[in-house]
């Protein structure tokens, strides 16, 4: 009898440990390309998930607007929306491309129109050419009779000049003409659901409808991504799962009115990483309320860091940073932490067209000789600091080995230099 006959089966924890982890297979969707010039972003298919951001400054100030969607694009963004709600913006959307294009900035637009957007497609044709995808909102298109009418005019529009669209519903904005129609039918129900449930039911049936109808008015299905937002974690894991289920357009995640700084990043997070982990979800966007005056790049952050931080994709190296204790008394640690990881991220503008490849590794800085030197073995590269009563030097680990022990006031530059150097010597060829 082999040993492995006498083995004794491993127990639930140890079996499950044993099979691994990692996001379900990625639902199967239709893949839909966005386009500006050469710049071709897949969404959907296998494509990897998408990163998109929103301008928050006034669409009809062409400079401001053409300038933050180049920070955005710069930060990692790969799709930029921008408000097209008046003839003043319409009129100016032209000229944003035309700077964007002027500033090398090839990153697909996208119009996003409430009420007007079939009066300002048609009365400013340089508009709908020079954005590479609309934004529509089935319950912002008009009441009655003329909703299929103005929905139908902007897919015409978009069949015209060969844009896909998003169809985005949103519960503030729901349509109240099916929510009534699905209120009478739930009442007529043996069991009726609950007023949340139906809310839920009319969001992702006013989705898929709105679908149906654009494709009845000659919408490509593979030209069609869904999105239905909501505030609320749970309420948006369960409409997803239904529009999941239930389509195989691709679907852009977010949720909306997510909030300021931890609450916003929290709540988003919580709920698109669930829906990733599910396979659910072929774009995201993370819906921040910027701090006045805060950098609108945060939401690119944010969403690029909950794909890295699940293995999904990579944008720049991962910084390793511990919390900091009693051991680490100073703000130097904070200090250099925050100095490498804002290095990073500034310098992945240029990296990621000369280094690819760099996103990948990870960089360790380490309070002090508890975990320190192990955590750094385990990154590409890795600082380990002094922490308090600790002799003041901070020995540096490169691809698990140590290599330089720094000393002195210049710690920060130095480790800089190391890093930099590694990047050139292992991504660039040798210096
Ligand atoms: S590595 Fe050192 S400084 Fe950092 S948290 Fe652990 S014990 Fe504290």
């Amino acid at each position: 009898m082999s040993s492995a006959d006498t083995m004794p089966l491993p127990c639930a924890e140890e079996r499950s440990l044993a099979v691994g982890c990692g996001p379900a297979a990625r639902r199967k969707t239709r893949a839909m390309n966005i386009a500006w010039g050469s710049n071709v972003v897949t969404v959907g298919g296998d494509a990897p998930v998408v990163v998109q951001s929103m301008t928050n400054t006034d669409t009809a100030d062409a400079i401001a607007t053409a300038i933050q969607v180049q920070g955005l694009a710069q930060a990692g963004s790969e799709l930029v929306r921008i408000t097209v709600n008046s003839p003043e913006a319409a009129r100016e959307v032209a000229a944003i491309r035309d700077q964007l294009d002027r500033m090398n900035c090839d990153v697909p637009l996208i119009g996003d129109f409430h009420f007007n957007g079939h009066k300002l497609l048609t009365e400013f044709p340089d508009c709908a050419q020079a954005l590479s995808k609309y934004r529509i909102n089935p319950g912002n298109v008009g009441r009655g009779a003329k909703r299929d009418h103005q929905f139908g005019a902007m897919i015409e529009i978009a069949c015209k000049y060969d844009k896909p669209v998003r169809i985005g519903v949103n519960w503030g904005s729901l349509d109240q003409e099916l929510l009534a129609r699905l209120m009478d039918e739930n009442a007529k129900r043996a069991e009726p659901w609950d007023a949340q449930a139906v809310m839920r039911e009319a969001l992702v049936t006013s989705a898929i409808e709105s679908a149906q109808l654009a494709e009845k008015w000659g919408q490509p299905g593979n030209r069609i991504t869904l999105s239905a937002k909501v505030s609320s974690v749970q309420d948006l894991i369960t409409v997803y799962r239904a529009l999941s289920a239930r389509c195989d357009y691709p679907l852009h995640l977010g949720l909306t009115e997510a909030g300021m700084g931890s609450k916003g990043i929290v709540a988003s997070t919580a709920a698109i990483a669930v829906l990733l982990q599910e396979g659910i979800g072929d774009t995201i966007r993370v819906s921040l309320t910027p701090e006045p005056n805060g950098d609108r790049r945060q939401e690119v952050i944010v969403a690029q860091e909950i794909l890295q931080s699940m293995g999904l994709r990579a944008f720049a190296p991962m910084v390793v940073a511990c919390p900091g204790c009693g051991r680490t008394t100073s703000t130097f640690f904070q200090e250099l932490a925050a100095k490498i990881q804002g290095y990073l991220r500034e310098q992945m503008v240029d990296w990621r067209k000369t280094y690819p490849g760099v996103e990948n590794i990870t960089v360790a800085v380490m309070g002090c000789v508890v975990n320190g030197p192990g955590e750094s073995k385990h990154a590409d590269i890795g600082i380990s600091l002094p922490g308090t009563g600790e002799q003041p030097v901070a020995p540096v680990f490169i691809d698990g080995q140590r290599n330089v022990t720094l000393k002195g006031e210049r710690i920060a530059e130095e480790f800089q230099d190391i890093v930099a150097r590694y990047v050139h010597q292992r991504f660039g060829g040798a210096a």
